[in-house]
């Protein structure tokens, strides 16, 4: 019996512990169930204690995977900086990162206009940061989820980002209704097509056959789309260098787009 209920114990004291910080606490409710549990002949009794344990160890992971911050600085469209310095990327969307890309400046404004100086909840999920050490979360200004009113606003795109894939249907579905209904960037969308496109699999974007960066992607990173639609289809945002999505957009929100494509050309 003791085989069996041994792993919640060793998985209290190994995992939990070190992410949550309440490590006495915990390594004490630890030692009283391992004792309890050694003594215990009855099965029910020694289920409820196996059911105490599980719960405690779900307790202890959410609240490791929630926390309450105001937000000081607003990079883009998706990046975030924290009261304490902690930069937060959110997961499941795409937008230009740089000035000077198209529709820099009203994906920045759409997101600053939802979360700049107030306070927010960030959870994460299987992924906890990124490879620059930026955290990946899906943040709430109380009842809004904003990853997802981003993308409802098309002001973001949807973008598949394993292993964190907790939202991804309601973020593609939410992009399919902002594109038939033009909200947005999607006003812009260039309906041309080109005779195919090229997909980076690693970065998981898209770009126009002509783009200078697509044809110095990796061999192996390479995959040829025949449509937009698939490409959207399978998960991929596009690159925001050639933008295969939209048309130029006009003046105030163009932020150098002319001169970036003169750039690639
Ligand atoms: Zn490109």
């Amino acid at each position: 019996m003791n085989g069996v209920l041994c792993p919640p114990a060793v998985l209290l004291t190994k995992g939990v512990y070190e992410k949550t910080g309440v490590t006495e606490f915990l390594y004490t409710i630890s030692n009283v169930l391992r004792t309890i549990m050694t003594k215990a002949e009855n099965v029910k009794f020694t289920l409820i204690v196996l059911l105490v344990v599980v719960k405690v160890f779900f307790l202890c992971q959410q609240v490791h995977a929630e926390e309450k911050t105001i937000v000081k600085r607003v990079y883009n469209g998706n990046t975030i900086k924290m009261r304490d310095g902690t930069k937060v990327k959110y997961i499941g969307i795409d937008a230009p990162d740089k000035k000077g890309l198209p529709f820099y400046r009203m994906c920045k404004e759409a997101n600053k206009k939802l979360v700049n100086k107030k306070e927010i909840v960030i959870k994460t999920d299987l992924l906890e940061k990124d490879e620059n050490g930026k955290v990946l979360a899906y943040v709430y200004v109380g009842d809004l989820f904003v990853n997802a009113e981003l993308i409802r606003l098309g002001c973001a795109l949807a973008c598949n980002m394993p292993p964190n894939e907790r939202y991804k249907d309601k973020f593609f579905s939410l992009q399919k209704a902002a594109r038939k209904e033009k909200r947005g960037f999607w006003v812009f969308e260039d309906i041309s097509a080109e005779p195919y496109y090229i997909g980076s699999k690693n970065k998981k974007e898209f770009h126009r056959p002509g783009c200078f960066h697509a044809n110095h992607l990796d061999f192996d990173d390479r995959i040829i789309l025949r449509t937009k639609e698939e490409a959207l289809r399978r998960g991929f945002a596009q690159d925001w260098r050639c933008c295969p999505l939209f048309e130029e957009p006009e003046e105030d929100i163009k932020d150098n787009t002319s001169q970036k494509r003169e750039e690639l050309r």
